[in-house]
């Protein structure tokens, strides 16, 4: 009957303990419930609880109750003989001490875990049932801490994952790396909710640290300089010897600011491989708390982060300007070869037309040839000069009035010059309304039209080619279709590529790099039109391009 009654006791105490423990929120405030719950009940002068460090491997004071101040001290928390009764799960009696004669360490572990130590010291004898109680409360504690733990760790990831999204969705929209250090400059302290900050660009060439940015420096607090070079800063030297984040949390030096005090601090390199972009480095104003584990895992989210955006951003600068130096390297090449080429090309002119006494039929064979290649040569000088332009954004729509008379005109001058295989007629199709307008780009329809129509006389060997003007409603269009080899309606998509050719073999028998459809489609396109093409390979093509709204006025329609 009184062992019944003693385990009733003990369930309900264990009970008890366990309903204040539950409660808890974090492991702060489960081991101070657990103390006073257990002393509420045990009636003992003092109950400790001591939770195990595995960083140090020590035991460590966490929470305590006692009558008078008695609560454990960090040295009584370090005895040995103690720490090891306890790691081997054994209940360790202790020994006298000034206020409480006798005590009891119980070991706190849950599924081979070792959590700590739950001490009780009171006057009165320990007895085996209070022993037993206590035990059952330490094994209580050490399961509410592991799921406090769980709760506490699931609760830092959502914090530290919800911070380190908020910094890449920053960074990763931005490819300017000026604009990126102060968005970091900015991003760190807030990331890790502290006061002030700086970011260091790292200069490989000269091997400093160039300063970019810096918030909330404490009051009276500077920079020296915006050059820094590592070997006057331990902080900056360590940072490019061993690539880790440092951080003080009981500063004795003050990180690279003069005057002013600062609390803890912490330092984090930018870098991808051997590549370092920089540092950042954030603080507190006066609190010298030591970093937490998630502040730690923020700052290592953010360090990749922020040296991934850097790393884009300086290889997209690079090639931006890459792109600029061969833009002016082929610009440069093309204008010096233009102006020999027309010279040649001119003399050619002169001695076909006698200018130095008249050619027999063979020099005149060979004069013609030359005029030929010279003219395809300048060609493609024009085109490729053109397809700069247009890559480097540099080229101009300018779109005016013009009637269509003028353009009739103006496009039949540019297509004059086309070498034309005999066999081969050559058709216009006009509209009959006078007095009609347009609006567009004269130059570069005139362009547009000369490379389709150039095109039509390259692959087309017998039969006709035929350029259509068409004014329907707004619609400017016009088709050019001949009677050539056609193209494979698989390579349809692609002749509007640069560079694409049906034949890109070397031993094509039409010239041509590709360009001149490129060119016709980015006219086309900033002309406000589009282009189309049909074809049957071994009966010809048609090539259409329309523009909206090109017509203002329609002219009268006289029927054909
Ligand atoms: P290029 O004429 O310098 O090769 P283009 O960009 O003008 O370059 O044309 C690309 C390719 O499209 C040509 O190489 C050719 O294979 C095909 N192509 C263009 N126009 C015609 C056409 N009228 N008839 C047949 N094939 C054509």
């Amino acid at each position: 009957m009184r062992k019944a009654a003693r385990e009733a006791e003990r369930v309900k105490a264990l009970l008890d303990v366990s309903q204040h423990t539950s409660a808890a929120r974090s492991v702060d405030e489960l081991v101070q419930t657990t103390c006073d719950s257990a002393a509420a009940f045990l009636r003992v002068r003092c109950v400790d609880i001591l939770l195990w460090d595995p960083d140090e491997e020590r035991l460590r004071p966490a929470a305590s109750w006692s009558v008078g101040n008695e609560a454990m001290t960090e040295d009584e928390a370090r005895d040995e003989t103690l720490l090891d009764g306890l790691r081997d799960g054994a209940t360790v009696p202790l020994g006298p001490r000034e206020a409480s004669q006798r005590g009891v360490a119980v070991p706190m572990t849950y599924g081979g875990w070792f959590e700590g130590a739950l001490v009780v010291r009171g006057d009165d004898e320990i007895t085996g049932d209070l022993v037993e109680l206590v035990e059952g409360m330490a094994r209580q504690t050490a399961v509410a801490l592991m799921s406090v733990r769980t709760m506490e760790q699931r609760q830092e990831d959502a914090e530290v994952n919800r911070t380190l999204l908020g910094v890449s969705e920053a960074v990763s929209s931005c490819v300017d790396e000026e604009v990126l250090w102060s968005l970091l400059v900015r991003s760190v302290s807030r990331a890790l909710d502290l006061d002030w900050s700086i970011g260091a660009r790292f200069d490989e060439a000269h091997g400093v640290f160039r300063v970019v940015g810096t918030k909330g420096l404490p009051e009276g607090a500077s920079m020296p300089s915006d050059e820094l070079r590592a070997e006057d800063y331990p902080v900056l030297a360590d940072l490019l010897a061993r690539r880790q984040i440092v951080a003080a949390g009981e500063p004795h030096v003050t990180p690279l600011l003069v005057g002013g005090t600062v609390g803890s601090w912490i330092a984090i390199p930018l870098c991808r491989g051997s590549w370092m972009a920089g540092v950042l480095i954030a603080g507190r104003e006066q609190d010298r708390v030591p970093f937490g584990r998630g502040q730690r895992r923020i700052a290592d989210g953010l360090a990749q982060h922020a040296s991934t955006a850097l790393q884009n951003a300086r290889l997209i600068a690079d090639l931006e300007n890459a792109d600029r130096l061969k833009s002016e390297f082929v610009s440069t090449v093309s204008h010096e070869l233009r102006t020999p080429l027309n010279v040649i090309i001119g003399y050619t002119e002169m001695l076909r037309e006698g200018a130095v006494g008249d050619l027999s039929g063979d020099q005149r064979d060979l004069v013609d040839r030359l005029d030929t290649r010279g003219r395809e040569l300048l060609d493609l000088v024009e085109a490729t000069l053109q397809v700069n332009r247009i890559e480097a954004g540099r080229d101009q729509v300018n779109a005016a009035p013009i009637g269509l008379g003028e353009l009739v005109r103006a496009l039949d001058i540019s297509t004059a010059g086309l070498p034309r295989p005999p066999a081969v007629s050559f058709e216009w199709r006009l509209p009959e309304a006078p007095g009609a307008m347009l609006r567009t780009d004269r130059a570069k329809l005139a362009l547009v039209v000369r490379n389709l129509v150039g095109n039509a006389f390259k692959f087309t060997s017998a039969g006709k080619v035929e350029v259509r003007l068409l004014l329907a409603g707004d619609v400017l269009a016009i088709e050019v279709e001949d009677s050539g080899i056609g193209i494979p309606a698989d390579q349809l998509p692609i002749i509007f590529d640069m560079f694409r050719q049906v034949d890109g073999s070397e031993t094509r028998k039409h010239n041509g790099v590709g360009l001149g459809l490129y060119i016709v489609k980015q006219f086309v396109t900033r002309l406000g039109g589009r282009v189309e093409v049909a074809s049957t390979p071994g009966k010809g093509s048609t090539f259409r391009v329309a523009f909206p709204g090109a017509v203002v006025t329609a002219g009268e329609r006289v029927a054909a």
